[in-house]
């Protein structure tokens, strides 16, 4: 890979289209490899800005988002700036909490800032010599086979620029993308789902975390749920994630209390009531779109990377980390393929649209088993069954969780190795049930027990399992 600062002037122009976490993050990337960068964002500078409007006022860092960062040097920054989360912590609507560790020790997410993020990956960006920041510029359109691209400013000005590559990573609602509709055989769906989200925020008491801080705490209510991340002020944002037809049966100050008081008790004191009341109204809960399309590149002019290319609902932590991961993809198929732009688009789109699929439906199959599956005395059983078989035969049995947060492992690999995994254990739980009722019953044949005694013990096992 060439040094950053041996700029060549045959280098390629590369515009990234989009500011944001990947966009900024990919201009490091390409930077590094000594191509011509310009990076080209709606927004004003947010580092500059007094308000940044974001989705998520934190979002958890993993595995795949840190090994991007490590690759142009942000790991250590970044993750400094973070709050580890071992376990999720899972409120019950009587208030008890009970953690479910999110991997073997020593194994943890990251809450991290949104905005600081993505401040510091502008600013490593800017450190290029090669790479130029234009704020305040709106991809209008651009053209699949001359590269020129035009830019609306906010006077209604507009500039037209022309690159040999076009990056779009312009999220979910992508104006790159919108070329790419145009053409003939190119897939595309979205999906919105029912729920929408709502941030609320749960302040420190006597300058401390209001609950405890290395967990990401999870009150799931079946059909709808609140999560809480923390903050390095101390504070938390919870999310609450509800169908939209609940939230708009919620009007008035009182009834926000009531529905917390049904359904998260243990939260109302801890956010406040009079902050409830307000804060709920505030702003309307936001929409969380699907997006999936393939391929993701048109010739050798344009490739679509994160939320432009996939967007995932947010519940398995990954957009991002997904994001953040394609930058390596295109990296390393850059390098297969010795920067020839011809063979690398579609090979990238061969390789990584599979991946960005999988992660978009385990993003909807985690919704159900964060929001749902976690009360359920089977689901934590068999999470208990993989934890002791991952510790038993680490290289046989990985749980989902673990493949997707804590390794690179491909995400559709990951997918059939889960679907493998589930049919192995599954049969082996059925085999030793079958061997412990066909042994239980020929002991007892062979010594039929006291009845007394036998019906004692059933009471007893029966009695403590109804007290837990
Ligand atoms: C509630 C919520 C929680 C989440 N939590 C997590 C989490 O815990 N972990 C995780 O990994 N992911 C999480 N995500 C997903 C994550 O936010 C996204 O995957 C990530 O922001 C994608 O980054 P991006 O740069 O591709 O897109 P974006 O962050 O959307 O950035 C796109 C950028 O492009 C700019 N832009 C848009 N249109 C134009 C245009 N026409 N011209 C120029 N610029 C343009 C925008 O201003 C923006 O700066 C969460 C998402 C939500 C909604």
């Amino acid at each position: 890979m060439e040094d950053s600062t041996s700029r060549s002037t045959k280098k390629k122009v590369v515009a990234v289209v989009g500011g944001g976490l990947v966009g900024a993050l990919n201009a490091c990337f390409l930077a590094k490899r000594g191509f011509d960068v310009e990076v080209f964002e709606t927004r004003e500078d947010i580092r500059k800005a007094q308000i940044v409007r974001g989705r998520s006022i934190n979002l958890a860092l993993s595995h795949r988002g840190r090994q991007a960062l490590r690759h142009v040097g942000m790991e250590e920054k970044i993750v400094s700036q973070g709050i580890p989360m071992h376990a999720r912590m899972i409120h019950s609507l009587s208030g008890k909490q009970s953690p479910i560790p999110y991997g073997k020790k020593g194994q943890y997410i990251l809450s991290v800032d949104r905005a600081n993020l993505n401040k510091q990956l502008l600013s490593e960006a800017d450190t290029y010599p090669n790479t130029k920041l234009n704020f305040d510029h709106k991809l209008h359109d651009w053209s699949a086979e001359t590269g020129m691209m035009t830019f609306v400013r906010p006077d209604g000005s507009k500039v037209q620029l022309k690159a040999d590559l076009i990056v779009g990573c312009d999220g979910a609602f992508s104006a790159t993308r919108k070329q790419f509709l145009r053409r003939s055989r190119f897939n595309y769906s979205q999906t919105y789902i029912p729920h929408g989200y709502m941030e609320l925020t749960m302040p420190p008491v006597n300058g401390e975390f209001a609950m405890k801080p290395n967990y990401l705490h999870i009150w799931p209510r079946n059909t709808f749920m609140m999560i809480a991340l923390p903050n390095l002020d101390k504070t938390f944002t919870c999310t609450l994630f509800m169908p939209f037809e609940d939230f708009e049966k919620i009007a008035t100050g009182d009834e926000v209390i009531e529905f917390f008081q049904k359904y998260f008790p243990d939260a109302i004191p801890l956010i406040g009531e009079e902050a409830l009341r307000r804060d709920y109204f505030r702003l309307p809960a936001q929409a969380m779109v699907s997006v999936k399309c393939s391929p993701y590149h048109i010739h050798d002019k344009c490739v679509l990377m994160g939320d432009a290319a996939h967007a995932v609902v947010p519940f398995y932590g990954q957009g991002m980390n997904a994001g953040f991961e394609d930058c390596i993809v295109f990296d390393e198929v850059l390098d297969r393929f010795s920067e020839d732009l011809g063979a690398v688009l579609p090979e990238y789109s061969r390789v990584r649209v599979p991946d960005d699929h999988a992660i978009a439906d385990l993003a909807m199959y985690n919704y159900i088993e964060m929001r749902a599956h976690v009360n359920s005395k089977w689901f934590l059983f068999r999470k208990h069954v993989d934890n002791v078989l991952h510790f038993l035969m680490p290289k046989t049995i990985i749980p989902l969780y673990t493949m997707v947060t804590f390794t690179r492992t491909r995400y559709h690999e990951a997918v059939q190795r889960w679907h493998w995994q589930n049919k192995v254990v599954n049969r082996g739980l059925l085999l030793s049930a079958t061997g412990a009722a066909v042994g239980g019953s020929y002991l007892l044949l062979k010594n039929p027990p006291d009845v007394n005694k036998l019906l004692l013990s059933v009471e007893k096992i029966w009695t403590r399992l109804v007290t837990k």
